[in-house]
């Protein structure tokens, strides 16, 4: 069978509840191969292009500002990418529906997520919808060091002045 990818992302009210580990272990149980996982703090430029295929819906500002963080104190998201068989419908069912009210109760969305009385859907997952936004988000949340093989073709770039942060 054809092997998926997918990202999945844990929004910052996850870490915020101390639940990091329980929804890990939900995706991680799915016997799915865990190819990457990282901490990455959300500025709001990477968040819009994240959601940029939502850009002009009325929530849109709510969710930039919710993946940022700012409503919950923690400008952290834990960005995680699965590979296997049917790594999209596996996910997307483990995430359960959009709305968390609609969710099915074991499903993460449906035991932890709310809506809250501002009409927020705090959902606390993201995960990719298909192979197409798989390959476009973790091209925007990871480089091809940060995973350990080639799941997408990589050219090398040969740069002529570079600075990076390094330990001192
Ligand atoms: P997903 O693939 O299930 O995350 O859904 P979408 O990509 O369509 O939407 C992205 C995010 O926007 C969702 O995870 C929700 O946080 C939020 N969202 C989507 N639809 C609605 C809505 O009708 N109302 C509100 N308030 N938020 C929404």
């Amino acid at each position: 069978m054809k092997k998926e990818i997918v990202l999945i992302l844990l929004k910052p009210d996850v870490q915020a509840k101390g639940l990091t580990g329980y929804i890990i272990d939900h995706f991680d149980r799915t016997g799915l191969e865990l190819i990457a996982m990282k901490i990455v703090k959300v500025s709001k430029v990477l968040a819009e292009a994240h959601y940029r295929h939502l850009k002009g819906q009325p929530f849109f500002g709510e969710i930039v500002n919710y993946l940022q963080g700012n409503l919950h104190g923690r400008q952290k998201v834990v960005a995680l990418v699965y590979g296997g068989p049917k790594a999209v419908s596996v996910c997307r069912r483990v995430a359960g529906a959009t709305n968390p009210e609609d969710a099915h109760l074991k499903s993460v969305r449906g035991s932890v997520g709310r809506v809250t009385t501002k009409g927020v859907y705090e959902n606390m997952v993201h995960v990719s919808s298909d192979q197409k936004e798989a390959r476009r988000e973790v091209s925007l949340w990871f480089s091809p060091d940060e995973i350990g093989k080639d799941i997408y073709p990589t050219k090398i770039e040969t740069m002529k002045t570079y600075s990076k942060k390094v330990w001192k």
